[in-house]
């Protein structure tokens, strides 16, 4: 049950690794996500679904090392199983003839953007996505969002790849040439929504952004993972993970996200005093 079946390292820290759940594999859409425990003294940590094979049984995830859940998943090899995979949990991506949508991906979440970008294209809307990393060396799937897009914009925080700048840099210039998209679908670190989100709201643009609170359940059960949208307390895993992303209360998500810090950085020095870095890890 639940073996690992392939392993790629895509970028410093960032690995893509294909997981045989061949009941998610089944019934996964766009937008969904997965909470996998990596073993059984492990943590509930969700991760989006990327992609998946309904006849061969598998689903791929894209993680970043970050902590101790996503590093003892990245020690996991080809032919190890994962204790728990639970999903698909979320609701599906909204995905209908818009005309021009603007999908942006930022750090690891570019994988996550992925499926989206193909269901909007799928349907024949216009895509121009925007992606955006730290350093050239952090910028990942870049051939596969350029496979299903009509236009595909980089940026890079040290200019190193694409433009110089966020993505939200790129969102802007884009509109300043009167681009007048449908609708901004995005996913990334929650201060880079929010840059994004302070400008779809500036021009009046339906946006919408697929949220990464802390979550434990993931299913509506316990409430770790409530958001504030337009006012009301809304639970990502269960009503979400997508929100307009012009009504979310960005700082309270920001503020939620740091809630663990110090254990978070107490079980990881635990952990790296035992395990180390691990030597496969670096690109
Ligand atoms: C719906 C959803 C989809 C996600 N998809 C992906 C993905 O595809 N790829 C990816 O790399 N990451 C994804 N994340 C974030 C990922 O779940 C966290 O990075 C992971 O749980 C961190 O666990 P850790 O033990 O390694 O790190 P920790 O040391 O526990 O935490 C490090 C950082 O991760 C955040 N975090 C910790 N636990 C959680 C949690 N249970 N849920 C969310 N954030 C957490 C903390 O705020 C902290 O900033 C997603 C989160 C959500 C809610």
């Amino acid at each position: 049950m639940y073996e690992v079946l392939r392993k790629k390292i895509l970028a410093p820290r960032i690995k893509e690794m294909d997981v045989y759940v061949p009941q998610i594999a089944k019934s996964a859409k766009p937008g969904q996500f997965v909470i996998v425990i990596p073993d059984e003294k492990g943590e509930r940590t969700p991760l989006t679904l990327v992609d998946w094979n309904r006849d061969e049984g598998w689903v791929r995830l894209v993680f970043l090392e970050v902590g101790v859940s996503t590093m003892k998943l990245g020690m996991k090899e080809p032919g190890s199983t994962l204790y728990y995979v639970a999903g698909p949990l979320g609701n599906p991506t909204h995905v209908e003839k818009f005309g021009t949508v603007v999908v942006i991906g930022g750090g690891v979440a570019i994988a996550a953007a992925y499926p989206i970008a193909r269901a909007f294209k799928e349907v024949s809307n216009h895509v121009i996505s925007v992606i955006g990393a730290r350093s050239a060396n952090l910028l990942i799937y870049e051939e596969l969002m350029r496979s299903v897009s009509d236009e595909l914009h980089i940026t890079t925080d040290d200019g190193s790849k694409g433009m110089k700048g966020f993505t939200s840099d790129a969102l802007v210039a884009l509109l300043n040439k009167g681009l007048k998209p449908n609708l901004v679908w995005m996913v990334g670190p929650a201060p880079m929504m929010k840059a994004c989100s302070e400008v779809t709201k500036k021009y009046r643009i339906k946006a919408i952004a697929s949220l990464n609170p802390i979550m434990v359940c993931g299913m509506g059960m316990c409430g770790a993972c409530r958001v504030k949208v337009g006012g009301k307390i809304r639970f990502t895993c269960y009503e979400g993970p997508e929100f307009d992303a012009n009504e979310v209360d960005w700082d309270e998500l920001i503020f939620r996200l740091k809630m663990y810090q110090k254990e978070e950085l107490e079980a990881l020095k635990l952990f790296l005093s035992k395990y180390g870095l691990g030597g496969d890890t670096h690109a």
